[in-house]
């Protein structure tokens, strides 16, 4: 039996495939991550096209299809131009997008995930302070890892479980926590400053939507975005390709 259901969605990666096919992957809030086909007829395609963008937010009427679901309706709720104005922003939510695709599993709704991404592109549409907007991303991975349980931890020692002192510790990002300086020594492990442990801490263990205006050094935000976007390629297994096109016009 086939049947059309309409949902709201952010649209996270899109694709010719063969003659003018398109795969376009969105992440809903009713039903997680869905990959779809758009026919490729050319008026069809012409009409969705604008709203089927990356980042657009997306009201989508779906026809059930014996593999993939088609969609047969399209309409951008959002846009989000400012982001798209500013490369930078967009640089960096193309890497946000890239990991959520390869690390949501398909149809498996993540409500909270999508409350958050959604609030995230709202933010980012305003006028936000480069310093601010790296906070923003870094905060919306470390939640989104905690939702999905790869929490990292900073607290106590990954080998030794003894609290963190300051000076000399390191981050395990196979083992997803910090490591002290009496156990890291001798293992290839990344050091990190206590400021990023002291900030990171405060990202992860404040779970609310809204992050509130804070005070950071931006060495120590950059150094917790790298340590984030470093262990996000761990949990995926694979290099984010955005993380060139971020360093390009970083
Ligand atoms: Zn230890």
């Amino acid at each position: 039996m086939n049947r059309s259901y309409k949902t709201k969605a952010i649209i996270i990666k899109q694709y010719e495939v063969g003659e003018a096919d398109r795969i376009v992957v969105v992440f809903s809030r009713e039903f997680g991550r869905l990959v779809l086909k758009a026919r490729g007829v050319r008026k069809i395609l012409a009409k969705l096209k604008g709203h089927l963008e990356l980042l657009a937010y997306t009201q989508l009427e779906i026809h059930q299809g014996r593999s993939l679901d088609t969609i047969i309706g399209a309409e951008a709720q959002s846009l989000f131009k400012k982001i798209r104005q500013n490369l930078r922003s967009t640089s960096r939510l193309y890497l946000v997008l890239e990991f959520l695709n390869k690390i949501l599993p398909e149809g498996e709704p993540h409500p909270e995930i999508f409350d958050r991404l959604l609030y995230l592109l709202e933010n980012l549409d305003k006028k936000e302070s480069r310093e601010r907007r790296i906070v923003v991303i870094t905060y919306f991975c470390l939640q989104v890892l905690r939702e999905l349980g790869y929490y990292p931890h900073f607290r106590e020692c990954l080998k030794c479980q003894k609290d963190i002192e300051s000076g000399g510790n390191f981050f395990d990002f196979l083992g997803a926590g910090i490591v002290c300086r009496d156990c890291g020594g001798e293992e290839a492990l990344m050091p990190v400053s206590d400021q990023a442990v002291i900030f990171l801490r405060f990202l992860i263990e404040n779970n609310n939507i809204f992050l509130p205006e804070i005070k950071v050094l931006p060495k120590v935000s950059v150094e917790a975005y790298s340590l984030v976007e470093r262990y996000l390629e761990t949990t995926i297994d694979s290099e984010l390709k955005s993380k060139k096109f971020v360093k390009l016009v970083d």
